[in-house]
């Protein structure tokens, strides 16, 4: 049976914080309205707290933006969790996101509490939030790099306070797969509440690794995955959403699990996030580059025309994209479903570019 994985697209925050990729309130709820016409699950709108732009953005998402759930993430302290409600409040589907470290690196160093200080707090402040919303996510920020015995205990006691969502982050991008996979395991043997909460994971691609991570995780039975589009975000960025979604739609064969994302909307939000960050999307990148459906090949060509199948593991179409003026555009109007031009064109074209 073929598993939903949530799709939590966190665009607006993590990958607002891609340096130079700002964006106003107006760009923000333009991002907001192509995602939910995207079909994700959830939106992550803003950390309400950090500026009164945040919070504006998140407060208009909440209150103009149908479909997708929206989220303000909070840090553990009960000003901004209060701050995140004071923004969601009177929105239909809203969750507050609160985190706090786990990893003794960074509680001993940054956050100066020790284990159970630290696991006392995050219990309080899930507790805090249920008490505003019912819809609550925890995150043990650097859970990658957490004792997984502290870890576990930490999830099975926000479970208990109420967090529906349990959230691991490889906060610095330092897992491989298998590791990754492993930890996701882990809970969902060693926690005994486990099955009362989503799993979701949040990777970072300081390896090149996020997508796989995440795919690791799914493997293993997380239920959500945080993403952003084109890979925006911290530093090397965030697990790409176009990468995520259609490597579980092209692979359903084998991870039994799948999204309710609109692909045939991809392209053209990769291009409205691209152009309003100023944030450009490498040639050679996978799903949304501008070369990847583009075969030079003699022999790759020589198969396509034969039949599209023996080069081609996913349909342009598919992505919303068709043949125009020399090269891979968004299909005009709304679904997406532009014919494809005469095959022999379309290659000769491409080798021309
Ligand atoms: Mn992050």
């Amino acid at each position: 049976m073929t598993r939903m994985i949530r799709v939590f697209d966190t665009t607006l925050r993590d990958g607002e914080q891609s340096p130079g990729a700002s964006m106003n309130v107006e760009e923000k709820i333009m991002v907001a309205k192509q995602l939910a016409r995207l079909g994700v699950d959830i939106i992550e709108a803003g950390f309400a707290y950090s500026s009164p732009g945040d919070f504006e953005a998140v407060r208009r998402i909440a209150q103009e933006v149908e479909g997708p759930t929206i989220c303000s993430l909070a840090r553990a302290r009960p000003e901004d969790i209060d701050r995140a409600w004071e923004a969601l409040k009177g929105a239909p589907k809203v969750r507050i996101h609160t985190f706090l470290s786990t990893s003794d690196i960074h509680l001993k160093h940054q956050f100066r509490m020790t284990r159970d200080e630290a696991k006392k707090r995050a219990v309080e402040m899930v507790q805090r939030a249920r008490g505003y919303v019912e819809d609550v996510e925890f995150s043990p920020m650097d859970a990658s790099r957490s004792d997984p015995a502290y870890l576990y205990e930490v999830i099975e006691a926000v479970i208990a306070a109420g967090a529906g969502t349990i959230n691991i982050p490889d906060t610095v991008g330092y897992a491989v797969p298998q590791e990754f996979g492993r930890l996701i395991r882990g809970i969902r043997e060693q926690v005994p509440n486990s099955a009362q909460a989503v799993i979701s994971v949040h990777c970072h691609n300081d390896l090149g690794l996020a997508v796989g991570n995440s795919l690791a995780a799914v493997f293993e039975g997380a239920g959500q995955v945080e993403c952003t589009i084109n890979g925006i975000g911290e530093r090397a960025g965030n697990t790409a959403l176009e990468e995520i979604v259609m490597g579980l739609r092209t692979r359903k064969d084998f991870y039994q699990a799948d999204t309710r994302i609109r692909t045939e909307e991809i392209s053209k939000t990769s291009r409205l996030v691209s152009k309003i960050t100023g944030m450009v999307v490498q040639p050679n990148k996978a799903i949304v580059g501008a070369n990847a459906f583009a075969h030079t090949s003699g022999i790759h060509q020589d198969g396509l025309l034969k039949d599209k199948t023996t080069y081609e593991i996913m349909r342009p179409e598919t992505l919303g994209i068709v043949w125009r003026m020399g090269s891979w555009l968004p299909a005009l109007g709304r679904k997406g479903t532009g014919s494809r031009p005469q095959r022999s064109t379309t290659l000769l074209q491409v080798v021309g570019n």
